[in-house]
């Protein structure tokens, strides 16, 4: 099919479940030997990049994230810029200032969040790879609810550069796709050292070692709070990995219960933070009254453009940070990173991987969502927060369906810089289980 074709057949297929908010006009493949989408907090030279924010419609950057031009030579094709909840504020991709995207199991349901449209898309279009980023679990989370491969690498193994920062100190570019195979195949291209980005990479880089993933390690933490289904898929997936020879024990891991709590308060103040730079005046939207002073004109600007999880954020992470609170919360918060560092050390050196379900629940369906208060949302989060703060690598697949179809996701976290065993429990896995495919609707 020409590029015509293929662009004409995505427009429509993003009509349906607007996984895309900007996709490319350029109908010249070249060369490109694979098709490629990208969460739109990455910039892109040749697309609107938004991250989901209306204070950023119209902004075009004047680079590409490092993450993005590294697939582009790789022969990758750019086609569209993922929807997601603004700046990756979210579980569902329901926060999000522009389009939400639809569940390809079932269009009235969420894609998970935050880069719930790039899970749409690796779902949807066939040989099709995207690249998502984790704060708190937003690769795992939509990659589960979606019934697809992702995975968030070792903190620092993927250059941040071009990424708009949620949370500095969490945030983690890395894959998602329907092929397990690409996971190993694209964090390659994408891994590595740059000078642009002084927390890259301080490991050298990846060799193939043929290191297999010989057990796993099921913390009593991880299998409480389960939908039902969830937990049979979850069981039966653990006696398909002992059939396939891997061992798996049960352990404890306390610090799993606090790293929730620890987790909001180290994200939203790194956020609220980073949510400084947007004030009319330099990304996006510049529209307003410019005969108002300074502090009249931002705040009416950013009143009007950020949206309300946003505005939650920026008051619970400047709270978090104030003189008088910053040692009870921030300081703590810290503290308990180290613990959940620590415990996952401690595991995973007796075993290969921490392994739990993703989500303690299937994709929910949009009216039920709109009736969750912002906290049951972070609560949902417990199982994908820990590995994020700890850093290590961390990869969900498909592991079930519910009674409606709705796909169940497992996730294994592996000690920091061996993405290695994840990617071999992963192709070993996807010739195991039998995954369904969507229909897909156009
Ligand atoms: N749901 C978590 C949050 O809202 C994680 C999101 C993410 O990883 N970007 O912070």
């Amino acid at each position: 099919m020409s590029m015509e074709g293929i662009l004409s057949r995505l427009k429509e297929t993003n009509s349906k479940y607007s996984m895309f908010h900007a996709m490319t006009e350029d109908t010249d493949l070249g060369d490109a030997g694979f098709l490629f989408s990208a969460k739109d907090n990455l910039t892109s030279a040749d697309m609107e990049t938004c991250a989901g924010s209306k204070i950023l419609i119209g902004y075009r950057p004047a680079f590409d994230a490092t993450s993005i031009s590294k697939m582009r030579e790789a022969g990758g094709k750019l086609i569209g810029k993922c929807n997601m909840d603004e700046f990756g504020f979210g579980t569902f991709s329901y926060n999000s200032g522009l389009e939400i995207p639809r569940n390809p199991y079932d269009l009235e349901r969420a894609c998970g969040g935050s880069s719930g449209g790039s899970a749409c898309a690796a779902a949807v279009f066939d040989s099709h790879v995207s690249l998502g980023v984790s704060t708190g679990g937003s690769i795992c989370c939509p990659a589960s609810f979606c019934g697809v491969y992702g995975i968030a690498p070792t903190y620092g193994r993927v250059s941040r550069y071009g990424l708009i920062d949620y949370g500095n100190s969490l945030d983690k570019i890395g894959v998602i796709s329907a092929d397990a195979k690409d996971l190993r195949k694209y964090t390659h291209v994408i891994a590595g050292k740059d000078p642009k980005d002084p927390t890259s990479c301080v490991q050298p880089d990846f060799k193939d070692t043929g290191k297999k993933m010989r057990s796993v390690a099921v913390p009593r933490e991880g299998v409480e709070g389960l939908s039902k289904e969830v937990e049979t898929a979850f069981k039966e997936s653990l006696e398909s990995l002992k059939s396939m020879g891997l061992d798996v024990e049960y352990v404890e891991m306390p610090s799993l219960k606090y790293a929730m709590p620890a987790y909001y308060v180290l994200a939203t103040s790194e956020a609220s933070t980073n949510l400084a730079r947007y004030v009319g005046m330099r990304y996006g939207q510049q529209e307003g009254d410019h005969s108002l002073k300074f502090d009249d004109y931002f705040s009416y600007f950013r009143s009007q453009y950020f949206g309300d999880e946003a505005k939650r954020r920026i008051l619970l992470g400047t709270y978090t940070r104030m003189a008088g609170f910053r040692d009870r919360y921030y300081a703590k918060a810290l503290k308990v990173r180290q613990v959940v560092i620590k415990d996952y050390k401690r595991v995973l050196e007796s075993h290969d991987a921490v392994l739990a379900p993703t989500m303690p629940f299937t994709a929910p369906r949009f009216d039920d969502i709109s009736k969750m208060s912002a906290l049951d949302s972070y609560k949902a989060d417990y199982l994908t927060v820990p590995a994020n703060l700890a850093g290590t690598p961390h990869m969900s697949v498909p592991c079930g369906y519910d009674k409606d179809g709705m796909p169940i996701g497992m996730q294994f976290v592996a000690d920091h810089w061996n993405e290695e065993v994840l990617f071999d429990i992963a192709e070993r896995w996807e010739r195991s289980f039998k995954a369904r495919r969507p229909e897909v609707v156009s």
